[in-house]
């Protein structure tokens, strides 16, 4: 069941979401029973979707499982619980009743051209994690998430097109299926058992406990060491207190890592930055996940040794906006734009193709941090942001949400921008609006920041003038040469794209769809692409290449499978299902394990 919070006002509450019948008060006495009279066969640590759909699966099979966590109990099922939904399928009903065709072949084409696989060692087992998790979402992937009460909305999108070659990076189908209830029913589908398996006594969490290290020992990993943390009723997602009250120890059982990634951790992500291939590490860079997505886990688990592969493979978005009403510290949204909007650099250059809005996210960051600048600008005008824009998070979208089919009409379908867009439009700091070029060029010039090099940049209103009405003369050119043009054009072929996500092209100068709008994008950081490396069994590798016995990962902290399952470029709502099937490999490999 999913309720909303009890703030009204358009994209102020999380929603607050109760898991059916197990909404009751939670008897203290499991918590504090764990280490006296009960024996766990296998040690999870983290809550989140992956520890969850492992646990699951273990319970399933009739293994009592511990699951630690740093967090509190309000923080079940972890990032996933903010996600949009977002599945990737492949050849789905959904697909095929809107007259997409789909194949395996042509998923693991698309798969190959993003990821670009190019390192023999680091990459052996994510590509066979890529070729079984493409077989999974074009088979399985889609009855066991519907046996388990997931549904989908009948619309499929894209979150990001791709580049501009057949072979090269992106879906060339549409294949983002949204979650009917978005990412608290992703949890739910999996907390509701995990809990059930908790009341009778075949689980037990103990949150706030840290683990710290890794208990090795005969050269396999036996147990965990950490640290409680200090209780506390903060609610979900925020920052909580690292004071430590004590010490905990348990051992005698194998271990599954299932962390999470970096994406909160800015320090880690500029040492591991890519220079050579996406430019110098933003100066400012703001926070797509919570506070606990540390990546304290990797380097623990490295100690113990484990092999981490691909540290440089990150997954940063270049169209974050900073939450006006933030939940986790430094809280950005990202922007899933339609294709109008146009995009320039921070000195008011426009993005070359493919860098159109929602194409090509690491090209795209690329031309962004060539100047040695960290933001970009979208303009666009009312017309645009009000059918194109849509905002990453469960709480951004509390219609769908809260599976409210007359809220999802209403906000939807009858014109104007949803609630939470138009909050950002009054209240967000990235967001300027006015009635022309001139004034809206000056409050942009405003918001601008410093490069690396100190210089701060000012835009020219008469050159960006010059590039809008270049764009704006194309728009009743049939022959077009403007790359992006075109793109509109071949988004417009689809039908529900068509109703729901792109305008149909006009001069972004003319006042009837105004006002104008410029928002400052910066770089939102996300998801960790690389990680420790992983046998399709979900055993983490040693650095001889070897399982080491007792350790298996799954979710971010494993690259989503392998230690790599993306490449250097993901496919949009893979990691949700990266997560499901690696901790779905783990809990059954584990089970068998402990048999
Ligand atoms: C806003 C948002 C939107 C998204 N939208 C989508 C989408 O539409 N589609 C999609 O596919 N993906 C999406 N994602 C990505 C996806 O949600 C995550 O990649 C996924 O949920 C990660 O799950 P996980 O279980 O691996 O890790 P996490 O959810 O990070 O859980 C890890 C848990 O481990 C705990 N932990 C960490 N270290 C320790 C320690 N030392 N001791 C004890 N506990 C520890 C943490 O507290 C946490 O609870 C989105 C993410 C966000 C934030």
């Amino acid at each position: 069941m999913v309720t909303e919070g009890t703030d009204k006002s358009p994209g102020l509450s999380a929603p607050s979401v109760t898991f059916a019948k197990y909404d009751k008060p939670y008897p203290r006495e499991l918590e504090e029973s764990v280490t006296e009279s009960w024996t766990p066969e296998v040690i999870v640590v983290g809550a989140g979707l992956a520890g969850l759909v492992a646990t699951y699966e273990l319970t399933r099979a009739g293994r009592r499982v511990l699951v630690l966590d740093q967090e509190n109990r309000a923080n079940l099922g972890g990032q996933a619980f903010w996600s949009l939904g977002g599945l990737f399928f492949v050849d789905s009903p959904e697909q095929r009743r809107t007259g997409i065709k789909d194949s395996l072949e042509l998923a693991w084409q698309d798969w190959l051209g993003s990821a670009g696989f190019d390192r023999d060692d680091e990459d052996q087992w994510g590509r066979r994690w890529a070729r079984a998790y493409v077989e999974f979402a074009a088979g399985e992937k889609r009855q066991y998430l519907h046996d388990l009460g997931l549904r989908v909305i009948p619309a499929v999108g894209w979150a990001e097109r791709g580049g501009a070659l057949a072979d090269g990076h992106g879906n060339s189908v549409p294949r983002f299926h949204m979650t009917w209830g978005t990412g608290p029913e992703v949890v739910r589908v999996f907390a509701e058992p995990v809990l059930a398996a908790e009341r009778k006594g075949l689980v037990r969490f103990a949150f706030r406990h840290r683990v710290d290290e890794l208990i090795v020992e005969d050269g396999a990993v036996t147990g965990v060491r950490g640290s409680v943390l200090v209780p506390t009723e903060l609610g979900r997602g925020s920052a909580s207190p690292r004071d430590v009250v004590d010490e905990f120890e348990f051992r005698g059982a194998p271990v599954l890592v299932s962390s999470g990634g970096i994406g909160h951790n800015h320090e880690l992500i500029r040492r591991n930055w890519p220079e050579q291939r996406l430019g110098q590490a933003p100066a400012t860079m703001i926070s797509g996940v919570p506070a606990y997505v540390d990546g304290r886990m990797l380097a623990i688990t490295e100690a113990a040794g484990g092999r981490i592969v691909n540290r440089d493979r990150t997954w940063n978005y270049t169209e974050g906006i900073h939450n006006w009403n933030s939940i986790w510290p430094d809280h950005a949204i990202r922007i899933i734009p339609g294709p109008t909007s146009l995009w320039f650099d921070a000195i008011g250059k426009r993005l070359p193709a493919p860098c159109f809005p929602g194409f090509d996210t690491n090209a795209t960051m690329k031309a962004i941090l060539a100047h040695g600048h960290d933001y970009s600008w979208f303009v666009l005008n009312h017309t645009v942001i009000a059918k194109e824009f849509a905002l990453s998070g469960s709480e951004q979208n509390p219609d769908m949400t809260g599976k409210d089919l007359k809220l999802v009409l209403k906000s939807r379908a009858a014109g104007g921008a949803p609630g939470p867009i138009e909050a950002f439009l009054k209240h967000g700091i990235d967001f300027v609006t006015a009635d022309n070029l001139t004034d809206l060029v000056t409050k942009m010039n405003a918001l601008a920041r410093p490069a690396h090099d100190g210089t701060t940049p000012v835009l020219d209103v008469a050159d960006l003038e010059r590039q809008i009405v270049a764009r704006d003369r194309e728009v009743t050119n049939a022959f077009t040469k403007d790359a992006q043009l075109q793109a509109i054009s071949n988004a417009r072929r689809g039908l529900s794209d068509r109703l729901t996500r792109v305008v149909a092209p006009h001069r972004l100068l003319d006042p009837a769809h105004g006002p104008l709008i410029a928002v400052r994008l910066n770089i939102l950081t996300r998801k960790t692409l690389g990680g420790l490396q992983t046998t399709l069994d979900s055993q983490v590798v040693r650095p001889d290449g070897t399982p080491f016995p007792g350790l298996y990962a799954a979710g971010e902290v494993a690259g989503f499978g392998g230690g790599g399952v993306h490449g250097y470029n993901a496919l949009e709502g893979t990691f949700l299902g990266g997560c499901i099937f690696s901790g779905r490999a783990a809990g059954r490999a584990l089970a068998a394990a402990v048999r």
